[in-house]
């Protein structure tokens, strides 16, 4: 499950199937790259779609990998999942965004109600010790839950349903804000999406890529800024790399934006910069 990269750098393509020797040792290497503090996290940032201001800040995990070079989840996410690592990569991610989000929110008075949200996986999403995992991370990074977002898909709701919403609540009665991510591609039906706590929907890119020409996802679009508004939820747009699609999405009605038109992820040196406005990404 190697090829050769950009630079002549074998990297893990997870679209090729893998030995079990192969898994095997990509499981020594995370293990080894979580011990060596090999992986890293950036920042993209969240906007309000009206003044384009920083609301937030999505934390997007990398890996250092000493002979491949920055690797992005695509290299690794899925095998840490099928192996379990995921949950000690996702409780290191976790926590230290909750750090840096204090660390921003110390150093600058821009930072004061800058808001971090985190991705989960399937499997932490289901591990028993999440809800302390999470009560954790804010208390040691002496943060109000209220700045955090976690970021669900709707597949990992869908497995097991009871359970989902015991989470969730649980989650939610920490103060702390849920959001479904990629909302669209998945299969949850309106009745269901209406139990359960959720504050935030993103919309996936996919319906945001044509979205400036073609009236089926303008129409598509428009459908959930309306559900947001009826379900009192939030909503965001992903992907957005253009003016045009912007101008679309506000017309439309929709809440916050992301994506490279605003700021690709970024470490916390350049965030600290864009807040201060003395920079752009
Ligand atoms: P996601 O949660 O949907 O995150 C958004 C992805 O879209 C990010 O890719 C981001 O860099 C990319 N993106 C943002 N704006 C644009 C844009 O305007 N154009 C384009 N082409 N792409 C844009 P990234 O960082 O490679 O992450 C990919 C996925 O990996 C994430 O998708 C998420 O599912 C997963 N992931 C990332 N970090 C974590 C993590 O800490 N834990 C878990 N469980 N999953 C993570
Ligand atoms: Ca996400
Ligand atoms: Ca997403
Ligand atoms: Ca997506």
């Amino acid at each position: 499950a190697k090829r050769a990269g950009r630079n002549g750098y074998a990297v893990f393509d997870p679209t090729m199937t893998m030995s079990v020797l192969e898994e095997a040792q990509l499981r020594i290497d995370l293990e080894q790259a979580l011990e060596r503090e090999e992986f890293a996290v950036l920042y993209q940032p969240v906007v309000d779609m009206q003044t384009q201001s920083v609301t937030s800040v999505e934390a997007l995990v990398r890996w250092n990998h000493p002979r491949d070079g920055l690797l992005g989840p695509y290299h690794f996410i899925a095998a840490a999942e099928a192996n379990g690592l995921i949950v000690p990569l996702g409780r290191w991610v976790l926590r230290e965004a909750c750090a840096q989000l204090a660390r921003w929110r110390a150093e600058s008075p821009a930072a004061a109600t800058l808001k971090i949200n985190v991705n989960l996986s399937a499997r932490q999403f289901q591990y028993a010790g999440l809800v302390d995992d999470v009560a954790g991370a804010l208390h040691d990074a002496g943060l109000d839950a209220a700045a955090l977002t976690l970021e669900i898909t709707e597949s990992m709701l869908m497995e097991d349903i009871e359970t989902a919403k015991r989470t969730l609540h649980a989650l939610r009665g920490l103060g702390v804000r849920l959001a479904i991510d990629d909302f669209g591609t998945g299969y949850s039906s309106l009745s269901y999406l209406k139990q359960l706590p959720v504050d935030v929907i993103k919309i996936d890119k996919t319906f945001v890529d044509d979205v400036d020409t073609d009236a089926d996802d303008v129409a598509l679009v428009d459908a959930v800024a309306g559900l947001g508004q009826a379900l009192k939820m939030q909503t965001v747009a992903e992907g957005i790399e253009t003016d045009a699609q912007w101008a679309t999405l506000r017309r439309l009605g929709i809440d916050h934006g992301q994506g490279y038109l605003f700021g690709r992820p970024a470490d916390p040196e350049q965030i600290r910069a864009l807040l201060n406005g003395v920079s752009t990404i």
